[in-house]
């Protein structure tokens, strides 16, 4: 009897097996009409926040050292989300045959859907899941001084980056670092391009700067050139007045700080500063190393309105930045960015820096020379590690250094060797052309302000809201290029930029 039973069992499961595999070929999705798919999405929505705000917790707890911290648990939860079969099928289905969706947000979450899952495979792999989640504890708690296990250390990072290689291999890239510009929303064409338009741009003035070196010193070394390095000049207040300070830009430009959901903590780290999205719209966290400028704290803090004026009431479409492919990296630190140039513009210095005519003249006149260097700073400092993704077997010290002396044109190799041991090679890989890229974004945003409000604009009221309605509110509803375009009247605009610096 139970023999039979058995049997009977095996049979029914062969044949439910057969059953599955025959209509698995046939039509893969279980999801066949549009009401159905936009219920489905819906729920979809709602369990990818929860895991998205556990895993915001869990790095709070990690930066801030609030509470202990576990973010293997939301990241195993996000992988068996992010790979269940039906799951997968359905999104890959309906990507397949978006034309057949009328309803635009569905649209847009079957393409951000889309994203998220390919552009999570590396990185919630097994293989690359664990390794990552280990290695970034070890490098967060390690000791600058214990040089064995330093170097350990450094071969697990180099072992990380053949692995993630391996893995973008498989998926159809060339290498990792092709892989996430992709999924960053860039693409490797077109970030190709751009550093083009920055070599291309630069390059000219940055010779005649070698040359006037030259002329005026008798060598052309590294030292020598870089004294025409220029930042801006980084403004600092006491600690307790950063808030006042940004509270009053912030209401300058029309928005009330006090009500934002948003709190600052003051702790060492290896970044400036961090701003967690915990929940968005509802909870923004921001962890800042201690001493930093004005700017950072507005950096950090525009991160926070982006999130905060966020309408979409859509977990996936409000932009969680935990899953590579849910939001453009580059465009979200254009908006952080945006803000921290506030307290660059001639406005907020001569009120808030005591900045006289004179030195606001000064501050502002054209010098090509910096601008040139510093492009080649921002060269360097973007390809570096998307070099050393491009050639796992050769030595990252070596490669690093070829790139260097093919950027500043010279025979010297770097001054400081290229530090593997840093997080974010593990956390944020391939993270810094964001950077580069936001500069070029916030230019474009405070060109369009000037435009609609005036030279005064830092002190318009109206400002904020225009943020609020032509770049917050969307969070990834709307495809970055797009929002852009629509709110500043043309596409991201690199050469103008490069122009407008006298490059
Ligand atoms: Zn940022």
């Amino acid at each position: 009897m139970i023999k039979n039973f058995t049997i009977s069992r095996k049979a029914q499961l062969i044949i439910f097996m057969f059953f599955l595999a025959v209509t698995g070929t046939l039509q893969p999705q279980t999801i066949t009409g549009e009401n159905e798919l936009i219920n489905y999405l819906n729920s979809k929505d709602t369990v990818y926040e929860n895991i998205c705000i556990e895993f915001g917790k869990e790095t709070w707890d990690l930066y801030s050292g609030e509470d202990a911290s576990n973010i293997y648990t939301p990241k195993s939860k996000m992988a068996s989300f992010l790979t269940d079969k039906e799951f997968t099928e359905n999104i890959d289905y309906w990507y397949g045959n978006i034309s057949k969706i009328s309803n635009e947000t569905a649209k847009r979450k079957v393409i951000v859907w889309r994203s998220v899952i390919y552009g999570t495979k590396i990185e919630l792999d097994p293989d690359v899941k664990d390794v990552a989640t280990n290695l970034l504890e070890e490098l967060r708690n390690r000791d600058d001084k214990d040089t064995i296990k330093n170097k350990q250390l450094e071969k697990q990072v180099i072992e990380l980056i053949r692995i993630r290689n391996k893995k973008a291999r498989e998926l159809g890239y060339e290498n990792y670092a092709y892989y996430i510009l992709d999924y960053f929303g860039i693409g490797q064409k077109w970030f190709q391009e751009f550093a083009e338009a920055i070599d291309r741009h630069s390059a000219p003035v940055y010779k005649e700067l070698q040359e006037k070196v030259k002329s005026e010193t008798g060598s052309v070394t590294l030292k020598e050139i870089m004294k025409y390095y220029k930042q801006p000049e980084s403004i600092f207040f006491e600690d307790d007045s950063n808030h006042i300070i940004m509270k009053k830009s912030l209401s300058d430009i029309g928005f009330d700080y006090d009500k934002l959901p948003i709190r600052f903590v003051v702790k060492p780290a290896d970044f400036g500063g961090n701003c967690i999205g915990v929940k968005i719209p509802g909870d923004f966290r921001v962890v800042m190393v201690p001493d930093m400028p004005i700017s950072v704290f507005m950096h950090e803090l525009g991160h926070g309105l982006q999130g905060i004026y966020t309408s979409t009431n859509t977990g996936l479409l409000e932009g969680y930045e935990w899953c590579l492919g849910n939001s453009p990296a580059m465009f979200y630190e254009g908006m952080a960015e945006t803000m921290a140039e506030f307290t660059r513009t001639p406005a907020w210095l001569k009120k808030y820096a005591g900045y006289s005519d004179e030195k606001i003249a000064e501050t502002f006149k054209q010098d090509k020379y910096a601008a040139a260097l510093r492009m080649r700073v921002n060269l360097q400092w973007m390809l570096s590690e998307i070099e050393v993704y491009k050639n796992e077997d050769k030595n990252p010290a070596e490669i690093t250094n070829a790139l260097f002396k093919k950027i500043y044109f010279t025979d010297e190799n770097r001054s400081r060797p290229y530090n593997l041991l840093n997080t974010s090679f593990v956390d944020y890989p391939c993270y810094m052309q964001n950077y580069v890229i936001a500069e070029f974004i916030r230019w474009q945003v405070h060109q369009t302000l000037k435009e609609k409000f005036g030279e005064n604009y830092p002190q318009n009221n109206q400002v904020g809201n225009f943020l609020v309605e032509n770049f917050y509110k969307y969070g990834v509803s709307k495809d970055w290029r797009e929002i852009i375009k629509d709110a500043t009247g043309k596409e991201l605009d690199v050469d103008g930029y490069l122009i407008s610096l006298g490059l």
